[in-house]
């Protein structure tokens, strides 16, 4: 790649962190341009660290996308969220934090304190598209940019797209300067199989969030490809029987709406037929034990 880079080219990795549900995955998938990082209405949605990249003619953006960090960790499951939003924070080149518009709480506060003023610090003000009034947000930025002095501050709605280009062209130019490290079509460091794990969890949690408020996992048993086609098998696991009944839904319907919902996400992803088949399986607190969460990919 290096030959073919302009002089001045950048790259780099870039954390994305905020509290849960200020719009970080969502931010994510619409610079992207892609469904990489799954997105929903319940916090903990996000649980892996997972790498984006966006390729630029200026340069390449590495991005992590974070869990956002939880107060109170008691259970295994806080404690590894916790640790991989460090963890990204402590790579990243450039940290951009997430806030929504005209709010900022003790939980921005701490995101903030835990953001060391050794790399940029961007603040991208998300969900602008649900300020009617937009000048009643001066105020709050004003008071970002007196209180937090961040290196620069946008204005973005990742459902809108709206201020994408001005976010994407001030973290790139924060990048150190250096040549691409993944090809140009290349989007993400995660393989079909795993992202299709998470496309089944995200419909779970979009349908059944109130209900499972962090006891569903998915793990994909089969993936294999014929003619053209993906052949994916997949075990949602729960915790208890009570949740299998539920995954389930009376006549099997809950579970059918899932996997149709989550092979239209893959067949749009992996631009390719999917034959997808699900199965519920319950593993007795798996959220707080160990080995379960190794089993399930959240430690290493
Ligand atoms: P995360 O926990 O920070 O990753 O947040 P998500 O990306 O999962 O989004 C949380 C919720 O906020 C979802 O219901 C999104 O649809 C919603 N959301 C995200 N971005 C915007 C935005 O720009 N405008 C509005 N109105 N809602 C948004
Ligand atoms: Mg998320």
């Amino acid at each position: 790649m290096s030959e073919t880079n302009p002089a001045g080219f950048r790259c780099g990795t870039t954390a994305l962190v905020g509290r849960p549900n200020v719009g970080k995955s969502t931010l994510l998938n619409a610079m992207l341009g892609w469904h990489l990082s799954i997105a929903g209405p319940k916090p903990q949605t996000t649980r892996h660290r997972i790498l984006g990249i966006l390729t630029r003619p200026q340069g390449q953006i590495l991005f992590l996308d974070t869990p956002g960090m939880h107060r109170g960790g008691g259970r295994a499951m806080n404690r590894q969220l916790n640790r991989t939003a460090r963890q990204a924070i402590a790579e990243a080149d450039v940290a951009v934090q997430i806030v929504e518009a005209g709010r900022w709480t003790a939980e921005d506060t701490q995101v903030w304190n835990a953001l060391d003023g050794s790399r940029p610090r961007l603040i991208a003000i998300n969900k602008v598209d649900a300020i009617k009034n937009k000048s009643a947000l001066l105020p709050f930025i004003e008071r970002i940019g007196v209180e937090r002095a961040p290196d620069a501050v946008y204005l973005v709605s990742a459902k809108r797209r709206d201020g994408l280009d001005d976010l994407v062209n001030g973290i790139i130019s924060r990048l150190p300067v250096g040549a691409a490290i993944f090809a140009e079509d290349e989007l993400t460091d995660r393989s079909e199989r795993f992202l299709a794990g998470e496309m089944v969890r995200e419909q779970v949690m979009l349908r059944l969030g109130q209900e499972l408020p962090y006891a569903a996992t998915v793990e994909v048993s089969e993936f294999s490809e014929a003619d053209g086609r993906a052949t994916i098998h997949a075990t949602i696991w729960v915790e208890r029987e009570g949740q299998k009944t539920i995954v389930i839904g009376a006549g099997g319907a809950q579970l059918k709406a899932i996997g149709s919902a989550a092979r239209r996400v893959m067949e749009k992803a992996f631009d390719r037929r999917v034959h997808l088949q699900l199965w519920v399986r319950v593993r007795e607190n798996w959220s707080d034990d160990e080995a379960a969460l190794k089993r399930f990919g959240y430690t290493e």
